[in-house]
């Protein structure tokens, strides 16, 4: 049993934390000074930043970031960091493989936009139940994601912590949600992010077992170190992101 103290210093943190969620700017200027004692990847690696929404505000801040992640690098599709991988693409500097969570409407007016001009391409991890929501895609902004030449993941049905979860409620966030965006883009859906993203504290051994006999190929984590060829894409490490923080704060979460 953890100790009265320990647990409303836990609390404290966990308060702080979203508070500082909530507010981008300061998050990040509260991470950046952590930067100093790191680089951005100069090394052979395989990074997979993520973000989530980018409200307009952001547009010119995520084009900094993707534009610092290009000077380092290249950026690569989902399919071609798989590849990088299973040891079949060449692993000679830094990778980049970008994807965002969720379904935010700021995909399609900011995001989408973006990407298309710079011609990086992202993978999209959709909440399925979050489709159609106010400030939401609709499965009309999915198809024209799908259509515009993006990859398109699951990210569960609800977006409720799979841990939390009996083994039947596990097994309809992860089946019922990759049915659901076959059904609506009429295209197969192998790739998948699990909600909050830590092994062992959001998800566990039976959700990734649910995931290969589901039929996923990847399943991505929110742990953060760089990957390399021969590591498994059923645990892929992913750096979270916001295009608010300066570069500094980037760097403690993408460096090698
Ligand atoms: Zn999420």
């Amino acid at each position: 049993m953890p100790s009265p103290t320990l647990i409303r210093k836990r609390l404290n943190e966990l308060e702080l934390r979203s508070k500082l969620r909530a507010r981008p700017r300061v998050q990040g200027r509260v991470l950046a000074p952590a930067g100093a004692f790191r680089r951005l990847p100069r090394t052979a690696g395989l990074y997979f930043p993520f973000y989530h929404d980018v409200l307009p505000e952001y547009a010119g801040d995520l084009r900094r970031h993707l534009l610092t992640f290009r000077r380092h690098g290249s950026l690569v599709s989902w399919d071609d960091a798989l590849a990088v991988l299973a040891g079949e693409r060449p692993l000679h500097g830094p990778v980049f493989c970008l994807s965002f969570d969720d379904g935010h409407a700021s995909w399609r007016d900011v995001v989408v936009p973006l990407l298309r001009e710079l011609g990086v391409p992202a993978m999209f991890f959709l909440t399925t139940g979050l489709v159609g929501r106010p400030g939401n895609l609709t499965w009309d902004d999915c198809r024209a994601i799908a259509a515009a030449g993006f990859d398109v993941g699951s990210h569960t049905v609800t977006h409720r912590r799979l841990a939390d979860q009996d083994d039947g409620d596990a097994a309809r966030e992860l089946i019922d949600s990759k049915r659901e965006i076959e059904d609506e883009l009429g295209r197969e859906v192998r790739d998948f992010a699990a909600p909050y993203g830590h092994p062992a504290v959001d998800y566990g051994e039976r959700d990734l077992e649910i995931a290969r006999s589901a039929g996923y190929r990847s399943f991505a984590s929110t742990l953060r170190p760089a990957m390399h060829p021969g590591d498994s894409p059923l645990a892929i490490n992913r750096q979270g992101l916001h295009p608010a923080w300066p570069l500094w704060a980037v760097r403690t979460r993408v460096h090698d």
